[in-house]
């Protein structure tokens, strides 16, 4: 296996992603990368662009996706690697919560609409034809009706949970996300477990619960986890046995995440690659 760095999350235009699949590929060339997860939210329509982009490069494509969950209040990021994406039952629910978050950005949209100058048409051009909708999208549309500058005061104001817009959407439970993973032959992390602050809703008790379902690793090394929470979930993983990842959660220009900024060891990729059975790793 390649020691050029390996990056396991990773967003297109299929999702959130201001990059193409095949953007995302180039930028993952470009940072040097061995190894890089294309993981669009509740999708895996990137993989194909992807692969063939990455193709002649030496670049090694992992296919996966980030699975939305809830547990309570708190909307929780499922990680999910080389599963079979023509799994009945994970299509089902891939699809179920896509639907969920388009009607869902439609009552937030209709909401701010009342405050201020943006209609729907305005979030549908920010977004792909089939891909994954999210407050991103309608983050710029705003940027782009010039209410806020960036994505990033979209959710530091008008978006955030707290902002007075928020609305829900249907997903699964982190139980019931873990156990689709699996049954859908692939190896599933849970991501950024300590990005909320000082709130934690995973538990010692609740990842305990994750792992006897058959979750791989907790990832660790990301910039959304506070510096006491990797503390913890270095803990957590020797407590069950969980491997530990890192990477970027790059969005293109749509966050300051940068392709390589956290990595993933290749002692680790090997155990995922050899767990995962749902699809394959593809060797570009
Ligand atoms: P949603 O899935 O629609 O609830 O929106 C959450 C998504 O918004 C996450 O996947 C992040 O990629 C993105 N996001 C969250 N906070 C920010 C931020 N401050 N700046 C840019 N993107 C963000
Ligand atoms: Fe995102
Ligand atoms: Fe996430
Ligand atoms: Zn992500």
């Amino acid at each position: 296996m390649s020691s050029r760095p390996i990056d396991l999350h990773a967003h297109s235009s299929v999702s959130d992603g201001t990059e193409t699949p095949a953007q995302l590929i180039g930028a993952a060339v470009a940072a040097g990368l061995g190894a890089v997860a294309i993981t669009d939210h509740d999708s895996t329509a990137g993989w194909d662009a992807a692969c063939a982009a990455a193709t002649g490069t030496g670049l090694t494509v992992i296919p996966g996706l980030e699975l939305s969950t809830n547990f309570g209040p708190a909307s929780v990021h499922m990680l999910g690697y080389l599963v079979d994406r023509f799994d009945p039952q994970l299509m089902a629910v891939t699809e179920r919560i896509r639907d969920g978050r388009l009607h869902r950005a439609e009552r937030i949209v209709a909401k701010i609409a009342v405050d201020y100058d943006l209609d729907w048409a305005d979030v549908i051009a920010q977004s792909t034809d089939g891909g994954t909708l999210g407050r991103p999208h309608i983050a710029d549309a705003l940027v782009a009706n010039g209410i806020v500058a960036s994505r990033e005061d979209a959710f530091g104001s008008i978006l955030n949970w707290r902002g007075g817009y928020y609305e829900k959407y249907y997903a699964p439970s982190p139980v019931e996300g873990v156990r689709m993973i699996v049954a859908a032959g692939g190896v599933a992390v849970l991501a950024h477990p300590a990005s909320h602050g000082k709130y934690r809703p995973m538990t010692d008790a609740v990842i305990g619960q994750l792992a006897d379902e058959g979750l791989f690793g907790l990832e660790v090394n990301h910039r959304d986890n506070t510096e006491d929470g990797k503390r913890w979930l270095l803990k957590v993983a020797k407590k069950f046995g969980l491997e530990i990842t890192g990477a970027s959660d790059y969005h293109g220009a749509g966050k300051p995440n940068r392709l390589g900024e956290n990595t993933t060891t290749p002692e680790v990729l090997a155990k995922l690659v050899a767990r995962g059975i749902g699809s394959i790793a593809y060797r570009g």
